[in-house]
């Protein structure tokens, strides 16, 4: 099977100031510089990318947005680009994360041409997918999950979408303290690339797939034992620099 080398993503939302940034930034450089066999990536807030730029640019800490437009300038208020991300050295974009789909009503025709815009631009685009809590007790994740795939990345090629990561984020495993089990994580993401794999082939064993929901230290390693999970999207516990950097340390 070809390599899918992992990805550690951390998801700051909407925290960090520009100090508190550099320090996180300097300070976990430190503790981590000796990982050469996962990718990592941290995905902060606009206002201080600029600042991950100057502190981690030449490290091999990737830098990376929450969020962009799918144009590439003009008229769109309050929107950043993915031109404007390049600008900043970010190498990966969130697209399509639970909290903007639910909070500012994205849904996957916006995401689809978000993914296209991030790739025309050599941007990595990490899409979220997942099911609420409702459609989990109801039995109708697969089908939700799969479904919501098949919307955001149907437009692409298969050589598109062997650039594209995906990050399965049960919506009531998000903040909340609740992790899916390794086994339920592990059954969806397969469901995933069984999915990748009706639409671009084999390509689909190339393809990254994410677990993301409460990821901390402690069960990371479980989750990263599982044969389709390659990595985390990890929200709170990438906030602090000694819980990330163990958190690494412990997918080893
Ligand atoms: C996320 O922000 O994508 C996330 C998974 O958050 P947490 O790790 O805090 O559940």
């Amino acid at each position: 099977m070809p390599l899918r080398r992992p990805l550690l993503a951390g998801n700051w939302k909407m925290h960090k100031t520009i100090p508190e940034a550099r320090d996180f930034a300097v300070n976990f450089l430190e503790k981590v510089e000796n990982v050469t066999d996962i990718d990592m990536v941290i995905c902060a807030p606009f206002t201080v990318l600029s600042v991950l730029k100057e502190e981690l640019e030449e490290s091999i800490i990737h830098i990376g947005a929450q969020n962009m437009y799918y144009e590439t300038k003009g008229a769109f208020t309050g929107e950043i680009s993915p031109l404007m991300l390049q600008d900043m050295a970010c190498t990966c974009v969130i697209i399509g994360h639970s909290e903007r789909r639910e909070y500012f009503k994205e849904d996957d025709e916006l995401i689809a041409k978000k993914i296209k815009a991030a790739l025309e631009m050599s941007l990595t685009p990490i899409l979220c997918v997942g099911e609420n809590l409702a459609f989990r007790e109801d039995g109708k994740a697969l089908a939700f999950v799969r479904g919501q795939v098949e919307k955001d990345l149907m437009e692409l090629s298969p050589s598109e979408l062997q650039k594209v990561v995906i990050a399965y984020e049960p919506i009531w495993a998000i903040g909340t303290g609740k992790t899916a089990s390794a086994q339920d994580a592990q059954e969806m993401c397969s469901a995933i690339r069984s999915t990748l794999s009706g639409i671009a082939g084999s390509v689909a064993q190339q393809i990254r797939i994410l677990y993301g929901g409460s990821v901390k230290s402690g069960n990371i390693a479980e989750l990263m034992a599982q044969p389709d999970i390659d990595g985390a999207l990890v929200g709170g516990a990438s906030l602090e620099v000694q819980e990330f950097a163990q958190l690494i340390q412990n997918a080893r």
